[in-house]
């Protein structure tokens, strides 16, 4: 099959467009390292806030279990379920994005509209700012658990997590994930990192 007419002309404009070399099929290792930092960070997080709060019999399993069913519910359900099918990836044929998201979304979704991809970052709720709390309500509880129930323990975890998000933020996303993406002149998070025109 071949892709849409619409893949196509956004494939060769963001080829045009581009200085770095954008991918339709990333290679394995960005994958690994995308969703192995991500899939360590929840699983740290989640850890951190039971142990932090382990002085109560109930509260750290509950929090920690909420919220690691929130981070992976949102980052491998609701993402190819509410934004992959936006995405230029969903519609390029044999293609394989930074999470690889998109081969789960095409086999639970239906393919959506490029004009909606951006609303991927409009409103409270929106998907990037579900994404970034996710990354951040770790960090946030993990302080307070510290005063409370102080441990070496718990405050390595808590500067791993940190280290993961500075990671992210500083190695990632620049380098690996947007910089590369070809979905990126839609996207809003690779204009915040302000590499369209890299
Ligand atoms: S530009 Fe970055 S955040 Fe946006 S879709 Fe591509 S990899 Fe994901």
């Amino acid at each position: 099959m071949l892709p849409s007419g619409c893949a196509m002309k956004e494939e060769m404009l963001s080829k045009k467009r581009a200085k770095a070399k954008l991918y339709t099929r990333y290679p394995l290792s960005s994958l690994l390292i995308y969703n192995g930092t991500t899939i360590l960070h929840f699983l740290l997080g989640g850890i951190g806030i039971i142990l932090g709060y382990n002085f109560s019999s109930w509260a750290g399993y509950l929090f920690g279990a909420l919220y690691l069913a929130f981070s992976f519910v949102e980052m491998y359900v609701m993402m190819p379920l509410t934004v992959c099918p936006h995405c230029v990836y969903y519609r390029m044929k044999n293609s394989l994005c930074i999470s690889g998201l998109n081969v789960i979304s095409k086999k639970i979704a239906k393919e959506g509209d490029p004009k909606d991809f951006p609303k991927r970052g409009e409103g409270l709720f929106c998907n990037n700012n579900l994404y970034l709390a996710a990354l951040v309500v770790p960090i946030i509880a993990m302080i307070p658990a510290l005063i409370l129930n102080f441990s070496f323990f718990l405050l390595a975890i808590l500067l791993a997590v940190v280290g993961l998000l500075l990671f992210r933020f500083f190695v990632i996303f620049p380098k690996v994930a947007c910089l590369h993406c070809s979905a990126k002149y839609k996207c809003p998070q690779a204009g915040a990192m302000g590499v369209r025109n890299m």
